[in-house]
């Protein structure tokens, strides 16, 4: 229970199955991420069902966060499965071949807009940036492209633009049909990808509460054009995705760790969360130890204050998803230790607008500098606990509620630890004698220890307005 940053794991066939959750869970996943662009709807209702199932027989908070396919657009298909391309040689993209027609020559590519978005001398990046092409002339129908970066390449990969600019629309059809699923699902967090501003996360907000769904919504920065409208995007997100995947062959290797930091600072600042994601242990798909660039990445943007890294296709298809989820929780706790040693300072100088936000405040502050032991929230909606957590602290901050969509929600937060708790009143002594007696129960507090709790005098979010000081008896 004593890691900050917490740890999103992709389901896949390689995490399938009631038994390899749980071990997934005890090795340290704390929110599990279904990723809409593989896989049939029942397989996205038999793995959250899992999920469910488990985390409510081992007692742990895990959140759930399904991730729309976005507008990616794709290549279709090879003939021969697969082709060779060389470097230097031409290699045509076709809007009006037949999907399943593709030769070393020529491959169908059913997206008509990338005719007017790109030009000679546009560089087109396929499958992640493996393999890299400069488009010659367009004509008519086709994109005639030289290979620059050749390689193996088989069907349906994702194609990116460099610099970004490809006119695909912030949602398709599918996503529409997994926004629903989504709600279906009672997903904690939806994941939307590629998208260009806040009118895309306002009509993806739209579309699932139509939809009876209420998870927090997270925006997948993955194109170059939300790195410009960054500050909008975050304001009409709960959460933003690093997507390094996307991002990285759109704005360029050297433009990306800056870029890293600036997403991830910006994200803390306005109160929202953060997740970093793509490649972080990207050797371990197949070898059982990472590399030391793995090691050091993972380490760095727990340094950076991200508060999840995420696995992809290490813990989907590889073949140690176990062993990379307990890697890269020891990664996080040993960078840990270089970090969060301060009092908290960030936002003390800024004028509070909300109590809770006051209290909030004064609650890190005073737990700072009186090198207190714990910090307990009593909360509804989780926003007192999150408030908290955007303040670099090694003190640890147990959010204790009774409603399992916080626990949920807070799995993913930096630094806090969801807790279930109901108290038997809410009124007088009760509640904080009977939360410090839960803690103590479960290890987090012992007698002498200086904790700070805060709570509301009333149901209802947002209803914190008062913080206590206590020793532990
Ligand atoms: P993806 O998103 O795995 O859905 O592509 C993450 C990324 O692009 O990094
Ligand atoms: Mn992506």
């Amino acid at each position: 229970m004593n890691r900050k940053t917490k740890i999103v794991a992709t389901l896949g066939p390689a995490s399938d199955g009631k038994e390899m959750l749980a071990k997934l869970f005890t090795a340290g996943v704390n929110v599990v991420r279904i990723n809409f662009s593989h896989g049939a709807p029942d397989d996205h209702r038999q793995r959250v069902a899992n999920v469910r199932a488990v985390a409510r027989e081992m007692g742990k908070p895990i959140g759930v966060l399904a991730d729309l396919q976005g507008p990616k657009i794709r290549i279709e298909s090879f003939v021969d499965g697969s082709v060779e391309l060389k470097n230097g040689q031409t290699f045509t993209l076709d809007t009006e071949m037949e999907s399943d027609a593709g030769t070393s020559e020529a491959v169908a590519l059913h997206f008509k807009p990338l005719l007017a978005d790109v030009r000679k001398d546009s560089q087109l990046m396929i499958n992640d940036g493996a393999i890299a092409l400069t488009v010659t002339e367009v004509d008519g129908p086709r994109i005639v492209t030289r290979v620059d970066v050749g390689g193996t390449l088989s069907g349906r990969k994702g194609v990116n633009l460099r610099g970004g600019g490809l006119s695909a629309g912030g949602l398709t059809d599918k996503d529409a049909q997994d926004i629903k699923l989504a709600a279906e699902l009672e997903a904690d967090f939806l994941a939307v990808s590629f998208v260009r501003n806040a009118a895309d996360m306002h009509l993806a907000r739209r579309m699932l509460s139509e939809a009876g769904g209420n998870a927090r919504l997270c925006a997948k920065i993955e194109r170059a054009e939300a790195i410009t409208a960054l500050e909008e995007i975050i304001a009409a997100s709960d959460a933003v995705m690093v997507a390094r995947g996307d991002l990285g062959v759109e704005i360029g290797d050297p433009e990306l760790p800056g870029v890293q930091k600036r997403i991830i600072a910006q994200a803390r600042e306005m109160n929202r969360l953060v997740i970093t994601a793509t490649q972080m242990m990207e050797s371990m798909i197949s070898n059982p130890t990472p590399t030391r660039a793995e090691v050091l990445d993972v380490a760095n943007a727990t340094l950076d204050g991200t508060d999840a890294v995420m696995l992809s296709a290490e813990s989907a298809v590889g073949k140690y998803p176990v062993k990379t989820v307990e890697a890269m929780s020891r990664i996080c706790l040993g960078a840990e230790r270089e970090s969060g040693r301060g009092r908290a300072q960030s936002g003390l100088a800024s004028h509070f607008r909300k109590t809770d936000e006051a209290i909030a405040m004064a609650t890190m502050y005073t737990a700072g500098n009186m090198h207190a032991d714990a910090i307990i929230s009593l909360t509804e909606s989780g926003t007192t606990a999150l408030l908290m957590s955007r303040q670099d602290t090694s003190i640890p901050v147990y959010a204790l509620t009774q409603y399992d969509r916080t626990e949920q929600y807070l799995a993913l937060c930096r630094n806090v630890y969801p807790v279930h708790f109901k108290p038997s009143e809410l009124n007088g002594l009760a509640p904080v004698n009977e939360a410090i007696a839960c803690l103590k129960e479960l290890g987090a507090v012992s007698t002498g220890h200086r904790v700070l709790l805060t709570k509301g005098d009333f149901t209802g979010a947002g209803g914190t307005n008062a913080m206590k000081i206590v020793t532990v008896e």
